[in-house]
């Protein structure tokens, strides 16, 4: 009989019994991993690198523990459960990342499962994750129904009789010993994702600590899904995430349904939760309830939580019995504004230049602050601590455009799970509760092309007439293509010039001279003109640069304030640098590929990526491991830029450490704290580490 092995850690609380029963309907035996103890958090810790979360880290010790114990380990791919809701990256790279980190690990069963594609597609994949235990489509069907029944009577029984996961899978029947029935003094909200809940090794027993307190504890569990979903369009008008109902849903919930205080316990790191537990803030203040972010990560000491607890219990118990404060809260939206008079953006990396002149013909002011260490110190001061740094960045240009007048703002969307479908949410709710009034325009990719992106363009301008927004269109994209083939060109000269500096002075007075270009002729000339001036540039003949490649997130790739001018740095080494082609704006907007140009290549890489990394996760998350495997041969080294806790990127870091392709890689994580020499001292390393490697590889 064949043996699956099914770790006991994340997703295992939501779903071990419809597993089981799937594989045992199949003939085989399940084999679950002991209950997570010291031992296999440090198989885990010592085997994922980088700022991954505890959970991550504990679900590869779990797998460590059942490496020898089974045929097959079952670590599915969950993409998404519901339309148009995502699951964080590192569930969708899980099986990836578990196959570089364990080599010793059996066969890995890893369905991609995602609800947004076809039906048809979905099920197929069921029933070739059937195929490895029978060739019989009826018996595997079979399976499917009898798990898709017991996953509804679990849910029914957390539900209903008021059970935790781990209650119902230790088989405690309701009303058991262990479920307080005395009248507990107060009664606390405990909400999260279920392995940070219910793993009591990783929350240090927290459940009974709280009961021993006389506590009584309220679980997301319990609360039926059209409350918690009634609470998300209160709270953030729609879900993005899987986990958005255990933590903005039943936290929302429970502070307007008789829970005197809510803790919400979050992993260290975990890129959710720093956005979810800052839209749960607003509620708890509305309704003047007590609100403890409890952060662990595996250096989370007992003590200190203990205190913690005890502080904020005392503290809900003093307000349940009167010292209650309530918060007014600034109103919604403010008054309807009218006509747009100057738009604020989301300024990096000089794109401003492209669109300033096509602004003016369309009869509004851009307002684009370039980033600078006042940005930063606004955006870090009013962003969530644990935020990736572009939502940092970005949200102290929009402070700075307020500032300076902006009456209006615009920011895109994504809906592809990082947390950059979130940011608008978020910066919205946080700069209106600072008291500013403001349109706030968001959109995402829209599917009709380039007549959806006029038209999202006409939106911004108070109706202007389609001829202006088409002139003010082609005008915006020439600049930018302009723009990103100057920088190649400064690229290829900065590493062989003669003088130093010589390729970004013109680079710095061509992007003036683009940005004030006020149509196309004369930006034909200004294009003509700064290649004359790069082609005469003083060059090193017997220079031969070495090329290296830089990966990434695309915002910290691509703004020099945030990577500590990292590719001018390089260039003054005499390296050439290669960025990859979605970091160069105009390729989304080339004509006739229109914001699908990136596909074709999209394709290209996936291929690269495999088998390191099967699916996307996000992000640039695969482009970052396929660009490592795909150069190996022609470049000399990469270097891997990611904001610190990015998840798609901390998946590529950890997959790219693991594969054949031995090309150096340079991993350099930004945050507000990233010193300029740290990184200059790093980069002449990594140079000096490329040549010795270069002339040790010379032919004799
Ligand atoms: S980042 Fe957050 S949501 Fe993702 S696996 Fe870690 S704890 Fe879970």
């Amino acid at each position: 009989m064949l043996k699956v092995g099914i770790p006991r850690a994340l997703l295992y609380y939501q779903y071990y019994p419809m597993w089981q029963v799937f594989f045992q309907e199949l003939g085989a035996q399940v084999v679950t991993s002991p209950p997570t103890n010291r031992e296999i958090v440090t198989w885990g810790c010592s085997r994922i690198i980088g700022d991954a979360c505890l959970p991550v880290k504990v679900f590869c010790g779990h797998v460590l523990s059942l490496v020898d114990k089974c045929d097959y380990i079952f670590i599915p791919a969950i993409h998404s459960i519901e339309k148009k809701v995502y699951n964080c990256p590192k569930f969708m790279g899980l099986p990836d990342l578990i196959r570089a980190s364990v080599r010793q690990c059996p066969p890995i069963l890893d369905p991609d499962i995602d609800v947004n594609v076809e039906r048809r597609e979905l099920y197929h994949t069921i029933y070739k994750l059937g195929r490895s235990f029978t060739r019989n489509p009826f018996k595997v069907k079979g399976a499917v129904t009898k798990a898709l029944a017991t996953h509804r009577a679990y849910q029914a029984q957390l539900q209903h009789h008021k059970l935790t996961p781990a209650q119902a899978l230790a088989g405690v029947l309701p009303g058991a010993a262990g479920t307080e029935d005395e009248a507990p003094s107060l009664t606390v909200a405990l909400v999260g994702h279920p392995y940070l809940l219910y793993d009591e090794h990783v929350n240090h027993r927290l459940v009974q600590r709280l009961q021993r307190m006389g506590v009584k504890l309220v679980f997301p569990e319990m609360v039926a899904q059209n409350e918690l979903h009634r609470s998300i369009s209160e709270v953030v008008e729609s879900q993005y995430w899987t986990y958005e109902p255990e933590v903005i849903g039943a936290g929302d919930y429970y502070l307007r349904n008789g829970a005197d205080g809510l803790i919400l316990v979050v992993a260290f790191g975990c890129g959710p939760d720093s956005l979810m537990a800052e839209m749960l803030q607003r509620p708890a203040r509305e309704q003047g309830k007590p609100f403890l972010r409890l952060i662990i990560d595996e250096h989370t000491a007992e003590t200190g939580l203990l205190t913690r607890l005890e502080a904020f219990i005392d503290m809900s118990r003093r307000n349940r019995d009167g010292f209650r404060h309530i918060y007014t809260i600034s109103s919604e939206g403010g008054e309807e504004m009218t006509g747009i008079r100057a738009l604020g953006i989301p300024n990096f990396a000089n794109l401003s230049a492209a669109f300033n002149t096509s602004a003016k013909m369309l009869n509004i002011s851009l307002i684009a602050p370039p980033v600078t260490k006042r940005t930063l110190s606004l955006g870090t001061a009013h962003s969530p601590e644990f935020v990736c740094l572009p939502f940092k960045a970005i949200l102290g240009t929009f402070i700075e455009s307020l500032e300076q007048g902006a009456d209006s703002l615009f920011m895109v969307t994504s809906s592809n799970a990082c947390r950059m479908g979130y940011y608008a949410k978020a910066q919205e709710r946080i700069l209106r509760d600072l008291g500013y009034k403001f349109r706030f325009i968001k959109h995402s990719k829209p599917k009709s092309g380039l007549p959806g992106v006029l038209q999202i363009i006409k939106g911004c301008t108070n109706d202007a007439p389609w001829s202006l927004v088409i002139a003010a269109y082609r005008l915006g994209t020439a600049k930018l293509k302009a723009l990103d083939d100057l920088e190649r060109a400064v690229q290829k000269v900065r590493p062989v010039e003669r003088e130093k500096g010589t390729a970004d002075r013109i680079f710095h007075e061509t992007v003036t001279a683009i940005d004030q270009a006020p149509e196309l002729s004369s930006l034909k000339r200004v294009v003509a003109e700064y290649h004359r001036k790069l082609s005469q540039v003083a060059r090193d003949e017997q220079a031969v640069p070495l090329k290296v490649g830089i990966i990434g997130e695309v915002y910290v790739v691509k703004e020099p304030f945030i990577n500590m001018n990292v590719e001018v740095q390089l260039g003054k080494l005499g390296v050439e640098v290669t960025r990859t082609r979605s970091t160069f704006f105009s390729e989304w907007t080339r004509p006739g590929a229109f914001l699908n140009a990136l596909n074709d290549d999209k394709r290209k890489l996936e291929r690269f990526a495999r088998p390191y990394l099967n699916r996307d996760v996000g992000g640039h998350g695969l482009e970052s491991v396929a660009e490592k495997v795909r150069h190996n041969a022609d470049f000399d080294g990469m270097v891997h830029l990611l904001p610190f806790t990015c998840m798609p990127e901390v998946l590529a870091q950890n997959i790219m450490s693991s594969t054949k392709e031995d090309i150096p890689v340079l991993t350099i994580l930004c945050d507000e704290q990233m010193g300029e020499t740290g990184v200059q001292t790093r980069i002449e390393a990594f140079v000096d580490l490329l040549e010795w490697r270069r002339r040790r590889r010379a032919p004799r």
